[in-house]
């Protein structure tokens, strides 16, 4: 570790600012906002610095060259005044005067460094690269800001009214920690993070006086999460969807979500796979259903993993009937299907102006689904076929059947938006050949219509393989507009 990170109390206190421009502007703002009373100094002050001043009291300018005096009355100093001599004075003079001084753009000048900040006021995260590359620093900022939930300051503020009555409660230290990992893991956090502050409040006081009077310690409700994960790339998972697996006591998930995702989840939650494929069956959807229904009861907050979206062919429906029917509360945190994924990460649009019109979402025959009602597709029209792999043959003699051409395009994305993407494209003729000559195996995604002939010309995912078939139609770009 180059440098230990402090937290600074800087309210009231001196802080000096050389440089009159727009970084030492930056660095005196942010020295403002954390309660400091600053002092710039530089023969030349930008009018940004002085409008600054006029409405901050705190800010007081002296338009003098820095003449290597009166350091030690300042508790910070920081030298911003793009002269690399006058700052390399201003460093030593603050070396002498054993004061931390930031040089910017000089790490090796600096006794202390400024890192990037993520804000959820009173929580505050400081980020550093040891000064050597902000830029960095700034992408990690970016990475934070998006797994943190916005109002989660307003958990530091509950917790912050509730300490002293806790401490008075439970005089027990180890039974304290205890209660507080309970607050900021379980349903307090989440009526904070979702902006029920007062409830949040109410269920805090509920919890503390169970816990003080030693009734009920479970701090009443269960809850389920059914979280979709996305097509299989992990990071296609949504914010909500990873913040509620990162608050989740147990992750029940399938066998489509990525595996990479669970490392989201806290240390100390129970993982379950119930995953299923299609020939064999671990755990049946009745034994899944009756499990998240126990957790949650148990008091659990269970996040039912899912691949894809919940809600499609996932039979999410089937389990919101079982907690609905047991009146156990649910959250549904919607996931990006395999049909825009494998769209997506195959470079076929589902609609397009003049050449499809509609997207037909539908299944081969499945035990699960039963069978897939294709009569509702049509020409002009993007067919998007769920599993079934092995019926090919039928789907497409129903197809043709039903007056499609044998030259209509398709392509089959396997593992799509996943590092081992397939995508093959090949036409309703040559459907079932073009799945044995590239062995295809599950998952995989089945798109039929004018659109997916663009798959070659639109390819981008470098990681992905196109294989082609008989691109049937021969479609290109000028063809299309
Ligand atoms: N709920 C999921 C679908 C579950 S059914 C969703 O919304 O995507 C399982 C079927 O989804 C697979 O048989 C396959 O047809 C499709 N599928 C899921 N992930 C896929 C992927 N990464 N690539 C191709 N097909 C996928």
């Amino acid at each position: 570790m180059r440098h230990l990170p402090l937290f600074a109390s800087l309210h009231d206190r001196r802080c000096l600012v050389v440089g009159g421009g727009a970084v030492a502007e930056r660095r005196a703002k942010l020295l403002l906002e954390a309660g400091a009373r600053v002092t710039v100094l530089a023969p030349e002050i930008s009018p940004n610095i002085e409008a600054l001043a006029a409405e901050h009291d705190g800010l007081a300018l002296e338009r003098a060259p820095f003449g290597g005096e009166g350091v030690d009355a300042y508790w910070l100093v920081v030298a911003a005044s793009g002269d690399p001599a006058v700052n390399a004075a201003v460093a030593a003079a603050a070396e002498k005067a054993k004061r931390f001084c930031n040089v910017v753009d000089d790490p090796e000048r600096c006794s202390f460094i400024m890192p990037a900040i993520v804000d959820r006021d009173p929580v505050t995260i400081a980020i550093a690269s040891s000064g050597l590359s902000p830029v960095l620093s700034r992408w990690v900022k970016g990475l934070v800001e998006s797994l943190l939930p916005q109002r989660l300051g307003s958990l530091a503020d509950l917790a912050g009214v509730w300490r002293e009555r806790a401490r008075a409660a439970l005089p027990d230290p180890d039974q304290r920690r205890r209660f507080w990992e309970r607050v900021v893991n379980g349903r307090v956090a989440e009526q904070c993070f979702g902006g029920a502050v007062e409830a949040a409040e109410d269920t805090l006081r509920r919890m503390l006086e169970a816990e003080r009077t030693g009734e009920d310690r479970s701090e009443a409700q269960g809850e389920a999460w059914l979280v979709g994960a996305g097509p299989g790339r992990p990071d296609l998972i949504t914010l909500r969807g990873r913040q509620l697996l990162a608050a989740a006591d147990v992750v029940l998930y399938d066998r489509l979500a990525a595996p990479e995702l669970l490392k989201f989840a806290r240390r100390e939650a129970e993982i379950v796979c119930v995953g299923k494929t299609p020939r064999h069956k671990s755990i049946s959807q009745a034994e899944i259903n009756a499990l998240l229904v126990r957790l949650v009861r148990e008091g659990k907050r269970v996040c039912r993993l899912k691949g894809g979206d919940p809600l499609v062919f996932g039979r999410g429906g089937e389990e919101i009937e079982a907690l609905v029917e047991a009146g156990l509360p649910f959250q549904i945190v919607p996931g990006v299907s395999a049909v825009e994924g494998c769209a997506a990460y195959a470079g076929i649009p589902l609609t397009l102006r003049d050449r499809s019109q509609a997207v037909v979402i539908a299944t081969g025959h499945t035990k699960d689904h039963g069978a897939a009602d294709l009569a509702s597709f049509r020409p002009g029209q993007t067919l998007a076929l769920y599993m079934g792999v092995g019926q090919y043959e039928q789907i497409a003699a129903e197809l043709l059947a039903a007056g499609h051409s044998l030259k209509t395009p398709a392509a089959i994305v396997e593992r799509g938006t996943t590092d081992a993407q397939r995508v093959i494209r090949t036409s309703l003729a040559r459907l079932a050949e073009a799945r044995d000559r590239f062995r295809v195996s599950s998952p995989a995604l089945l798109l039929v219509g004018p659109t997916a002939a663009l798959a070659e010309r639109y390819a981008w995912f470098a990681a992905g393989r196109l294989e082609v078939l008989d691109g049937g139609a021969g479609e290109s770009l000028a063809r299309v507009s």
